[in-house]
This record gives structure tokens, C-alpha cells and sequence, in this order.
């Protein structure tokens, strides 16, 4: 099967800085990828390629095998790429299901939806519930994100992302700021979404790296160090060095 989403050699300068080097990333269909590595190591910047929001100085990015180089943000996005910020993006006085509407209208292209058929808002609106549901946010639908733990507004932002039906979910830190109470059950939801959902997810928490994924790539100065397996990742030398110093 060919991976979900693959880059060939990618890389960008801004000026003379090298942010990313030669990177042959590779993302399975179903896979639930970490990607790890120091502060400015480059991890943003590369979703930020992979997802269109910047252009690459040096090569290519396939998926499903199609050259989606030069496509635009927005194309990739209809293609079924959908990511998270490491900031919080949502409305604070909106509740989680008006959130998921409006996310899911905005998919269907529906515009305002107010003015539609009773039988439109019937479905929207069961599917936000389904989608709330999945992400064991139902019993928070009405709550105004204002009130909800940190851990449920990461959860929403999922939540919103996962509206637009994606196929690869790129995550930047989805557990940033959230208590350690929290991040497991967060982390718990991103395993459970639908199997043929890939996932790649920035994370810094080893912890959670190592009991959510299944294959780690690590990034240092803009290169892939390294990638394999948790259990793999976990023994190798060039690893621990650069976690655990010299
Ligand atoms: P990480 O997510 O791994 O912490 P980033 O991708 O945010 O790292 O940043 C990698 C490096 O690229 C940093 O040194 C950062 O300052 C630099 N960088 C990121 N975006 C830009 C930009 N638009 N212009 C110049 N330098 C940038």
C-alpha cells in the first residue's frame, strides 16, 4: 500500500538558515506517528510543509502517491489533510456542538446554515453528536468552551479538525498545557479515532510518546535522525544523546 502522506528530500531555508534538511518522511495509512526532536529542531515548520502553509525550497511531498508539491494549502485540505495548532484556535462562547456545526457546514460548504431545511440541521446536527461522541465530549455539548478543562478544549480542537473527514491528521502538540491528568485521556481519544485515519503527532512528552505510538521519527537540526519503532527509538544511542546530553 502506498503511505498516506511521503516527502522525498524536503527542505526549506529561510535566508541562510537551514529549518529543514533532506527530509524522507514516511506516514502509513492508519499510522500514529510521533514526530520528536529538540526545541527548534524543525517540527513546526515541517507540518507547516506538509499541510501547504509554506513552501519548500527542496523537494517533494506525494499523497496516496499524487505530487501535492505545489498544491495549495486549501487544495490539501479538501484532499483530506487536516492538522491542530499548538494554540488554542477555538471560540470561547460558542459551545462544542455549535463549534462542530459550524466546522461541518464549513465542509459541506454550506455557508450560514441558519436558513437551510429543518432536514439539513437534523443531520448536521447528528453528526456533530456523533463526532462529540467519538471524542467522549457528548455530555459537554452544551457547556460554553469558556468552562471546559484545557484537556476537553484540545479534545474540541480534534474534534473540529476531524469534522472536515480527513484522512491524515497532523496533531502540533495537541497535549501543550494540559495538566498531566489530562494529556492520557486526550492521547487515548487520538488512538481511538478511526483506523484509517493516519495520524502524525508533535509531542515532547516521552511518556506519552512512547504508550501512544507506534513509530517515532526524530528530528534534530532540521534532519531525520532517526526512525523506528518506540522500542527501537527507545535503545538507540543517537537518541538518548540528544535527550539526555552528552
Ligand atoms: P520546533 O517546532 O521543532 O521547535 P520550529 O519549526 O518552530 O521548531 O523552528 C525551527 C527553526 O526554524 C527555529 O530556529 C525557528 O526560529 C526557525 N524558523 C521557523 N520559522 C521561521 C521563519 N518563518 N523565518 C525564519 N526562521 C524560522
Amino acid at each position: 500500500m502506498k503511505p498516506a502522506l511521503q516527502t522525498h528530500g524536503l527542505g526549506v531555508r529561510f535566508g541562510a538558515f537551514q529549518a529543514v534538511n533532506d527530509v524522507h518522511l514516511s506516514l502509513e495509512p492508519g499510522a500514529r506517528q510521533a514526530l520528536i526532536g529538540p526545541n527548534g529542531a524543525g517540527k513546526t515548520t515541517l507540518i507547516n510543509l506538509l499541510t501547504g502553509v509554506i513552501k519548500p525550497t527542496a523537494g517533494r511531498i506525494e499523497m496516496d502517491g499524487q505530487d501535492i508539491t505545489a498544491f495549495t494549502a486549501d487544495r490539501r485540505a479538501r484532499m483530506g489533510l487536516a492538522r491542530t495548532f499548538q494554540i488554542n484556535t477555538l471560540f470561547p462562547s460558542l459551545t462544542p456542538l455549535l463549534s462542530v456545526v459550524l466546522a461541518i457546514s464549513e465542509r459541506e460548504g454550506l455557508g450560514a446554515v441558519w436558513w437551510r431545511p429543518l432536514t439539513r440541521h437534523t443531520a448536521l446536527f447528528d453528526e456533530a453528536h456523533a463526532l462529540l461522541g467519538r471524542l467522549k465530549l457528548d455530555a459537554l455539548a452544551d457547556v460554553p468552551v469558556a468552562e471546559l478543562a484545557y484537556g476537553k478544549q484540545r479534545l474540541l480542537e480534534i474534534a473540529l479538525a476531524m469534522a472536515a473527514k480527513p484522512r491524515i491528521l497532523l496533531l502540533d502538540e495537541p497535549a501543550a498545557g494540559v495538566p498531566e491528568d489530562e494529556s492520557g485521556e486526550l492521547f487515548e481519544a487520538i488512538a481511538e479515532l478511526p483506523q484509517d485515519i493516519s495520524v502524525l503527532f508533535i509531542e515532547h512528552d516521552m511518556k506519552l510518546v512512547f504508550r501512544f505510538s507506534r513509530r517515532i521519527s526524530v528530528l534534530v537540526a532540521g534532519q531525520i535522525l532517526t526512525e523506528g519503532t518506540p522500542a527501537e527509538i527507545g535503545v538507540d544511542p543517537r537518541v538518548r544523546e540528544v535527550y539526555l546530553g552528552h
